[in-house]
């Protein structure tokens, strides 16, 4: 008998628990993952709080959280090793997304193109075997359509597992809105997000990126300037809409909302944004909804306004790839990593809530020591 595997269980809102399961056999097919590290965001918070929408795919509690799983291919099946082109000892980062197993993309092995998805990584029933389906646990399950990319295991497992943050920044400052060189790019909120979003907007070219950020965020605010923004913004002591029209000069062509739990932060993007501008919409509200939306300037300026909730698979590789190549100083990013025991900490940590700390990135890394935090 191998020994059990440590996870950690949301049973309900607030309440995460200690568990230990079986260790899942593996068949030709799938894969035992060991967690180097889970990265934590925003969703992990609204998660948390059971603030989070409704989503077929979905599964509110109990559920092993953590959806952006980085770590080492512990055993693999005969099959899934030709098919994903890794091996035992191979350091993997793996989608948060995994596919139906249903349909014709599934059958051919391709749950890239799986359109129906078969369920995520950390928002899955603890109940159904062989129940580790989350990164925070010493090892998780790899369904058959897994989406796995082999990456550089030299680089600190804080930093690697950053590959969730950059896709979403590459995807959404970039891709989604069609940033082109010489575009005006705001940026709303200064988290892991809104920093790779800068670090995206600067490599597209942007002629000028500014980003807004709290009071407390100066630190942040500063990094966004290392990173490559021309012009901060303290949103809580300068008028947001106002101070970006001066900067820019009359508005952006992209605008990117990162900012959590901040509905009217929609408002201000549609008052920042040019005529034909493109808005992004990423920090989840926790239910909150916008008020007082002006619906005529969408119409009058022709406003795209698009919702983002993931990536595609291809900004994960290229995200992978931009980390791989030392470009950025992703490190600085990296606040820090806290063990297992200390997942609960991590949630508030990222959230604002332990005073004293405002940290960037922060990941869950089981057997990492224990952190001091303030009271
Ligand atoms: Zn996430
Ligand atoms: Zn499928």
């Amino acid at each position: 008998m191998s020994a059990p595997v440590r996870a950690r269980v949301l049973v309900k809102p607030k309440t995460l628990e200690a568990r230990e399961f079986a260790r899942p056999a593996i068949g030709a097919d799938d894969a035992l993952l060991r967690i180097e590290a889970c990265g934590i965001c925003g969703s992990d918070y609204e998660q948390y709080e059971g603030a989070q929408p409704v989503h077929e795919d979905y599964t509110p509690y109990p559920v092993i959280p953590g959806h952006e799983p980085l770590g080492i291919i512990e055993e693999i099946g005969a099959a899934a090793r030709g098919r994903w082109g890794v091996r035992e000892g191979d350091r993997v980062a793996v989608r948060s997304g995994y596919g139906c197993g249903r349909c014709g993309a599934c059958a051919l092995w391709e749950p890239r193109a799986c359109l129906t998805r078969g369920g995520t990584y950390g928002y899955t029933d603890v109940g159904k075997p062989p129940h580790l389906w989350g990164g925070y646990a010493e090892h998780m399950y790899l369904s058959p359509y897994s989406v796995v990319r082999k990456m550089d295991p030299s680089i600190p497992a804080g930093v690697a597992v950053m590959f969730n943050p950059l896709a979403a920044g590459l995807s959404w400052a970039v891709t989604v809105p069609r940033t082109a060189p010489g575009d005006r790019v705001v940026i709303l909120g200064a988290g892991q997000r809104g920093l790779c979003s800068v670090i995206a907007a600067r490599a597209a070219a942007a002629r000028q990126i500014v980003i807004t950020g709290l009071a407390r965020d100066g630190e942040k605010l500063a990094l966004a300037r290392e990173l490559g923004a021309d012009a901060t913004v303290n949103a809580e002591t300068e008028d947001v809409v106002a101070r970006a029209r001066e900067i820019t000069g009359g508005g952006a062509e992209v605008v990117v909302d990162t900012t959590p739990y901040a509905p009217q932060s929609l408002n201000h993007a549609i008052a920042i944004a040019v005529r034909k501008g493109r808005i992004v919409v990423a920090g989840l509200k926790g239910l909150r909804p916008a008020h007082e939306l002006p619906v005529d300037d969408v119409i009058y300026k022709e406003l795209t306004i698009r919702g983002v909730l993931s990536m595609p698979v291809d900004e994960t590789f290229r995200a992978i790839d931009l980390i791989e190549s030392g470009r950025y100083p992703f490190e600085k990013m990296h606040t820090m990593s806290l063990p297992l025991e200390q997942a609960e900490d991590a949630i508030h940590a990222l959230a604002g809530h332990i005073r004293g700390i405002n940290p960037i990135h922060l990941a869950i890394v089981p057997g990492a020591p224990r952190v001091a935090l303030p009271a």
